[in-house]
């Protein structure tokens, strides 16, 4: 069985941001040299997420704007959480969004659903920040 591991780093310019990183997992796949297996693609931090979604225009902001209707940044103080920090907002939008994804390879390429497409999620941005890709197979 072969394997490969790659640390993707971000630093993003807002404290929330989307990024489509289904480029930076398929040449790390392209690389592995697998053409069957299994492709494992996870935030390393606890304020962050890396989810399964459409591309589409719009829907990222419909995922910001939902997801400050149920874990709103403001008002810091009406987190427990934020006494000496102010990212409560930031573990809970992880929670809903995941911390990972899983994707079959198939013939050497990701086994995609219709329009699928991997992105990170950044919640508490402006720092640098890791995504584990973790491929295994033949
Ligand atoms: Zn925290």
């Amino acid at each position: 069985m072969k394997s490969i591991a790659k640390e993707l780093w971000f630093n993003t310019k807002n404290d929330r941001e989307f990024i489509n990183i289904t480029p930076e997992v398929e040449s790390a796949l392209l690389e592995s040299g697998i053409k069957e297996g299994l492709c494992l693609v996870n935030a390393m931090h606890i304020t962050a997420s890396v989810f399964i979604n459409d591309d589409e225009s719009g829907l990222h902001q419909d995922f910001d704007r939902w997801l400050e209707k149920l874990a709103p940044h403001e008002p810091v103080s009406s987190y427990r959480h934020n006494r000496g920090e102010e990212n409560a907002d930031a573990h809970m939008k992880r929670q809903i969004m995941g911390r990972e994804v899983v994707v079959a390879v198939t013939g050497g390429k990701l086994h995609f659903g219709p329009w699928e497409q991997i992105f990170y999620g950044e919640f508490d941005g402006r720092r640098r920040k890791r995504v584990l890709v973790k491929i295994i197979g033949e």
